[in-house]
């Protein structure tokens, strides 16, 4: 008997350790090819899958609340959840409102292949927040995912992270890339991600259903909202030990802005970049995590190179350096127009510096910006006019 349970805690060892270090590694991953055979699987042979790995038990069409779910391998267009969870979401997304934070989703998966959320965690105490990524405390997941595992049967149904300001309002190239390598790698059927974004008061969550067989074709899945408390969280708050080790967001009350429900299917519209601007692909969203990354080793120790979207819908990139604050905009018509670099809200420019892009965007920004900020300890602010008045003219010349 002894033997039999440290078997079974092994494999539910195994199998959180597994997903988590595919989790964390996601930054190292290549985008993977989809394999064929991987398109058409024989529907009559089952997939032979761990207990604890999610999976969709059903594959005929069916009908749910009146909408055509995907039985066939197609990613559901529905997502059920309790209001309890989305208020636990949105005050740890609240927690974060410049930087990306996350979690995981535990429940079941219907016979129709609808995920139901019925448990959400946030971020432990030793999660890294990053301004473009987010890597959840192994340590921590694998000590609350055996209990909410072993204990109430629950399933590791899905992940969620927040993009806070950047404006992007769905799953990045990087995000998409993992979820498929993920899949791929451990046959799950399907596997759900939940991308959060917010302002400074409120906060915005959207469902994203994943399957083996559509790979980067995902759907983005109306959440049929469940009012009240979801009975496991009811249930956690009375054991001790689990609620011992799971971490409570500080800020206290949800805020949640306009979700899409299923109420509203036919009206909803995701907010996103304005038609043709640079970051509606998926390949361009990598370039400027790439920059993310880049430009927060120029920050100084302690700041984060921060995303955000002005009322114009075009992206900033803000960082602190020795030499000031920093600012890159990439305009709408970028990369046809340079991006324009700021320092303490001027302007820089160098006869030096020449907008000429090639192939690769993300090496083509580094080279201007170097090329506008080598020399930039001449200038003092006390040189600078202030370009927000459109003073074009006035702007430095390195
Ligand atoms: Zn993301």
């Amino acid at each position: 008997m002894i033997m039999r349970m440290l078997s079974f805690c092994r494999r539910v060892r195994d199998w959180v350790k597994g997903f988590v270090e595919r989790a964390m590694t996601e930054r190292q991953l290549e985008e993977p090819e989809l394999a064929e055979e991987n398109l058409v699987r024989d529907v009559s042979v089952p997939v032979p899958m761990p207990k604890s790995e999610p999976r969709c038990a059903g594959r005929a069409n069916v009908q749910v609340d009146g909408v055509l779910t995907g039985g066939d391998g197609r990613p559901v267009r529905t997502a059920i959840v309790y209001q309890s969870e989305l208020d636990f979401i949105s005050r740890c997304i609240l927690d974060y409102p410049h930087i990306e934070t996350g979690g995981q989703l535990f429940g079941f998966w219907t016979a129709a292949g609808i995920p139901v959320v019925l448990f959400a965690i946030g971020p432990g105490p030793r999660a890294n927040h990053q301004a473009a990524f987010f890597n959840q405390d192994v340590d921590y997941l694998v000590r609350v995912g055996q209990m909410l595992i072993g204990r109430y049967g629950l399933q590791h149904i899905g992940e969620w992270h927040s993009h806070h300001q950047l404006g992007l309002a769905r799953p990045s190239g990087h995000d998409a890339a993992t979820m498929v390598h993920c899949i791929k790698r451990q046959n799950l059927r399907q596997f759900l991600l939940c991308i959060g974004n917010c302002t400074d008061t409120a906060s915005e969550l959207n469902a994203f259903a994943f399957t083996q067989d559509a790979g980067y074709d995902y759907v983005h899945a109306a959440w049929d909202v469940k009012t009240g408390a979801s009975p496991f969280r009811t249930v956690i708050a009375r054991d001790a030990a689990l609620t011992a080790l799971l971490t409570e967001p500080a800020t206290v009350h949800p805020s949640i802005g306009a979700i899409y429900s299923v109420g509203d299917r036919a009206t909803f519209v995701v907010p996103t970049y304005a038609a043709g601007y640079w970051l509606n692909t998926k390949a361009n969203n990598l370039v400027l995590k790439r920059l993310v990354d880049h430009f927060a080793a120029f920050a100084l120790p302690g700041s984060a190179c921060v995303v955000q979207m002005d009322q114009g819908k075009c992206v900033h990139l803000r960082f602190d350096t020795k030499a000031g604050a920093m600012e890159i905009v990439f305009p709408q018509r970028f990369p046809l127009e340079s991006p324009l670099v700021l320092r303490d809200g001027a302007l820089c420019e160098s006869a030096f510096a020449r907008w000429e892009p090639a192939d690769d965007l993300f090496a083509d920004v580094c080279a201007y910006y170097d090329a506008l900020t080598t020399v930039s300890g001449i200038t003092t602010t006390t040189d600078i006019p202030d370009v927000s008045k459109g003073e074009k003219d006035g702007s430095i010349a390195l």
